[in-house]
């Protein structure tokens, strides 16, 4: 592991990097960004095979929701990179004329980036390719749990770029907490929550600004009136892609009980047609306290519906879809972070209500519906980091939408130009002339002129 010594001087080079601008011109940006885009091209199939290893990722996951984004990512900002570089003017009031007003991005400084594992190239690249694109240098701390790509991430990035820009660091919980204690200008962590409340402490010790991106039980509510195939089938592929291990999947669903039959029918034929024969080619479980804590999460009152296989020696589990008789089951008392999908079938909105206040503000809220107001009415009844109507997770893929949690899920958003802002300071700049001056305001403080303030304030209350 790398030492103490080592951390300071990467990251005194980093500082020094920012300090010498070596990301600050639109050309040093845009250049940097396709340098990335090359590498990533480059080092594909290494990644590929890296995530293969770290927890049987398929060819096809990788590419779809770890390499695309990226890459998506980096073609928004080659497009409007100079757009959003350009100062912005805004109106001045008529007291400060003739003075003008215009608002500024800044780059923050030396951003450092935690990733969490279950997409350990999405998680750290977005967020570095927004990083890059407001003009500063990173660290970036891919996580533990998925060495092998955490090590093509750290070879890549350092034959890619210079290292007082640029670089990967790795290490454990322990190693991320001491590294905090260095100085930062932006923190963006990705993981759980109580780790998250772990990181804001020691930001506020150094006053840094945090991006918080965490978890929590996003749930997926069905009215009566829903196309059932359809609606099912998305669910379902929602909470197994990447065996139910991300952020934004549906953690558990509730359906009304009128429409029972016809949802068990949908789950039939859709868990038929998406099971893989051999549970091997399936993505694994990251680590065995992983799959021993979604095990322990299956007991209690309940029914199995569809699969409920746990092969501990392959760290695999089957896809499972389990009916559930109220919130206090052991399923409902913390984010499920695999391919077990929880349904309970509610009466009335007040069983709704009972089932999101146990785990209020997800990071996704799902609707399926046909039902205006019943979408209307969800959408304020619940409040959550972003809501997708009749889908899941393909949200996500809008980079015109910022994406971000509220309360426990987290603050603070990214992608696209939410990730401009994120890791830029807003710069308020005004500029006043010279050849005009209004004495009003200097001293002294006479009746006259408070007696002409006072006025000024009437005309405007
Ligand atoms: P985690 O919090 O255990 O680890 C995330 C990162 O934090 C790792 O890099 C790890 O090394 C570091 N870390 C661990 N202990 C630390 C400490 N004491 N101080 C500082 N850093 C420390 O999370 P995880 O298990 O990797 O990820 C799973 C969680 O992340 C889930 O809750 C999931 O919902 C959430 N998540 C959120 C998003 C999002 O975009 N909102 C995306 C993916 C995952």
């Amino acid at each position: 592991m790398i030492t103490e010594k080592e951390v300071t001087s990467t990251l005194d080079h980093i500082h020094d990097g920012f300090k010498n601008r070596v990301n600050a011109t639109l050309y040093q940006r845009l250049s940097h960004l396709r340098k990335l885009e090359k590498a990533l091209k480059d080092y594909e199939q290494e990644l590929i095979a890296a995530l293969k290893n770290d927890f049987n990722k398929s060819e096809f996951e990788t590419v779809l929701t770890e390499i695309l984004p990226v890459m998506l990512e980096i073609k928004y900002f080659k497009k409007n990179l100079k757009s959003l570089m350009k100062a912005k003017r805004v109106r001045t009031p008529l007291p400060l004329m003739p003075a003008s007003s215009r608002i500024m991005h800044e780059a923050k400084g030396v951003v450092l980036i935690i990733g969490a594992w279950n997409y350990p190239i999405n998680l750290t690249l977005v967020p570095l390719v927004g990083a890059i694109a407001a003009g500063n240098t990173a660290i970036v701390k891919p996580s533990e749990l998925t060495p092998h790509t955490a090590a093509v991430l750290e070879k890549m990035i350092k034959e890619t770029f210079k290292s007082s820009f640029v670089r990967i660091l790795q290490g454990d919980g322990d190693f991320t907490s001491n590294l905090l204690d260095h100085p930062f200008d932006h923190i963006f962590y990705t993981g759980s929550t109580q780790v998250g409340q772990l990181v804001y402490e020691k930001a506020a010790k150094q006053l840094c600004p945090v991006t918080l991106e965490l978890g929590g039980k996003s749930p997926a509510i069905f009215s009566r009136t829903v196309n059932y195939d359809k609606a099912v089938k998305r669910l379902i592929w929602g909470k197994m892609v990447n065996a139910g291990q991300t952020c934004v999947a549906p953690d558990y669903v509730l359906v009304p009980l009128a429409r029972k039959e016809v949802f068990l029918e949908s789950c039939t034929r859709y868990m038929k047609q998406f099971k893989v024969e051999n549970l091997n080619n399936q993505t694994k479980i990251v680590n065995r306290r992983h799959f021993d804590r979604i095990e322990k999460l299956v007991t209690g009152k309940h029914k199995i519906l569809f699969g409920g296989k746990f092969d501990a020696e392959n760290l695999v589990i089957e896809p499972t879809i389990v009916e559930i008789f109220d919130q206090h089951h052991a399923l409902m008392q913390e984010e499920i972070f695999g391919p077990v999908l929880p349904v309970y079938f509610y009466k009335d909105r007040i069983e709704i209500r009972k089932f999101y206040e146990k785990s209020p503000n997800p990071l996704a809220l799902y609707i399926f519906s046909k039902d205006k107001p019943f979408i209307r009415d969800t959408i304020e009844a619940f409040p959550s980091g972003g809501v997708l109507i009749n889908d899941t997770m393909m949200h996500l893929a809008n980079e015109k939408l910022p994406f971000g949690g509220r309360g426990t899920s987290g603050f603070g958003n990214y992608h696209g130009n939410a990730s401009f802002e994120c890791f830029s300071h807003t710069k308020s700049v005004m500029k006043q002339v010279n050849w005009f001056d209004v004495d009003f305001r200097y001293f002294p403080f006479t009746d006259k002129k408070l007696g002409f303030l006072r006025k000024i304030l009437n005309f405007f209350s």
